[in-house]
C-alpha cells in the first residue's frame, strides 16, 4: 500500500472517517458524521494549524496562541514535529488537565486572567500579542486570520466532498471562530448551491442573528466548549450560512451521552450541540442527506459531561 509510513504525525492529519447515524436518528434522512477527533492531535484545529504552519513568514522559530483547547494542544504537537518554541496562553479558569495536554508536547503554557475583556492586558488575548511582539513570534489569531476558513476551504471540505461523491443536500456545523463552517460552506455552495448550510450554537450565541432576524436574547454562557460566541467572529463569513439554530446546554449534553450510548462515538460536546441541532432539524430534513462535523473527543471532557 502506498503511503502507509508517514513521515511524521502531520502527515497523519486528515482522512477521517465518515460514518452513518442511523441508530441515534433512523434510516430517513441519512446523517453522516466526519470523525475529526480521529486526527493525530484529537481534533479538527490539526488542519487549521498544519494549514497555518505552512504559510507562516519565513525564518520564524516560535510560535504563539491563546487557546486552552484544541487549537493549543494541536500547536503543541505540531510544534514539536517542526521544532518551534511554542507559547500558549490560556485563561486562569482552564482545567489541569487542559494545561497538561499542552505542556505534555513540550509547549510553555502561560496561565492569564479569567473573565476580563479582550483589550485588558492580562486577558490571555492580549498576553498572547505581547509575546509575539517580545519574541517576533508567528501569531497563529484564530478568531482574526483568514487561513482559519481557507484551511477548511483548501483541505477539510475537498475531502469531505470526495467521501460523498458530491452527493449532499445539507450540511450541519457547530460555529465557534466560524472557520469550519464558512470554509467548507463556501467549498460546497460553488460545487452546489442548491445544498443547505445550516450552523448551530448554543442559547444566547451571537451568529443566529447574523444570519436570521432572530434577536439576541439573553446573555451568551454555556457550559459546551469550542461552540458559541457572545460577540462574533471575524472568521465566520455569513454569507454562505442559510441558517443557524440553537440549543440549550443540557439538550447539547444529552445527545453527546446519546452519541456514545447508541452510536458508539464518544464525542464532545460540541459534537453533542450539533448533534441536538440535527434532532431539532430532522422534521425539516426529510430524506434528505445531511452531512456534519464532530470536532473532538469525549475522552478530554470525562469528568465533566459522562
Ligand atoms: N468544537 C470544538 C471542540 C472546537 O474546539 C471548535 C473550535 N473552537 C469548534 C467546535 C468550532 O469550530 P470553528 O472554530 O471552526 O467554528
Amino acid at each position: 500500500m502506498p503511503h502507509s509510513i508517514r513521515n511524521s504525525v502531520m502527515d497523519a492529519i486528515g482522512n477521517t472517517p465518515l460514518v452513518r447515524l442511523s441508530r441515534l436518528f433512523g434510516e430517513r434522512a441519512e446523517i453522516v458524521a466526519k470523525l475529526e477527533y480521529m486526527n493525530p492531535g484529537g481534533s479538527i484545529k490539526d488542519r487549521m494549524v498544519r494549514h497555518m504552519l505552512a504559510r507562516m513568514p519565513a525564518g520564524r522559530q516560535r510560535v504563539v496562541e491563546s487557546s486552552s483547547g484544541n487549537t493549543g494542544a494541536a500547536l503543541a504537537m505540531a510544534s514539536a514535529v517542526h521544532g518551534l518554541q511554542c507559547d500558549v496562553t490560556v485563561p486562569g479558569k482552564t482545567s489541569v488537565e487542559k494545561v497538561k495536554r499542552i505542556q505534555a508536547y513540550g509547549a510553555q503554557v502561560h496561565v492569564c486572567a479569567t473573565d476580563v475583556p479582550e483589550q485588558d492586558v492580562r486577558s490571555y488575548y492580549a498576553v498572547a500579542e505581547a509575546l509575539a511582539a517580545e519574541h517576533g513570534a508567528y501569531h497563529l489569531d484564530q478568531y482574526r486570520s483568514e487561513l482559519n476558513r481557507q484551511a477548511h476551504y483548501a483541505d477539510t471540505a475537498p475531502e469531505l466532498w470526495q467521501q460523498l461523491d458530491g452527493q449532499l443536500d445539507y450540511f450541519v456545523c457547530g460555529i465557534g471562530s466560524g472557520g469550519t463552517i464558512s470554509g467548507i460552506g463556501r467549498y460546497l455552495k460553488e460545487r452546489n448551491p442548491r445544498i443547505t448550510v445550516i450552523g448551530v450554537e448554543p442559547r444566547h450565541s451571537a451568529y443566529r442573528k447574523l444570519v436570521t432576524d432572530a434577536p439576541q436574547t439573553g446573555e451568551f454562557r454555556s457550559a459546551i466548549e469550542g461552540v458559541g460566541k457572545g460577540a462574533p467572529s471575524l472568521a465566520f463569513d455569513p454569507a454562505v450560512v442559510d441558517d443557524v439554530v440553537q440549543v440549550s446546554d443540557e439538550e447539547a449534553l444529552e445527545y453527546c451521552q446519546l452519541l456514545a450510548r447508541r452510536e458508539g462515538i464518544l464525542a464532545g460536546g460540541s459534537s453533542g450541540c450539533v448533534s441536538a441541532g440535527i434532532a431539532q432539524l430532522l422534521p425539516r430534513l426529510g430524506s434528505a442527506r445531511v452531512a456534519t462535523i464532530f470536532p473532538d473527543s469525549g475522552v478530554y471532557y470525562l469528568s465533566k459531561y459522562f
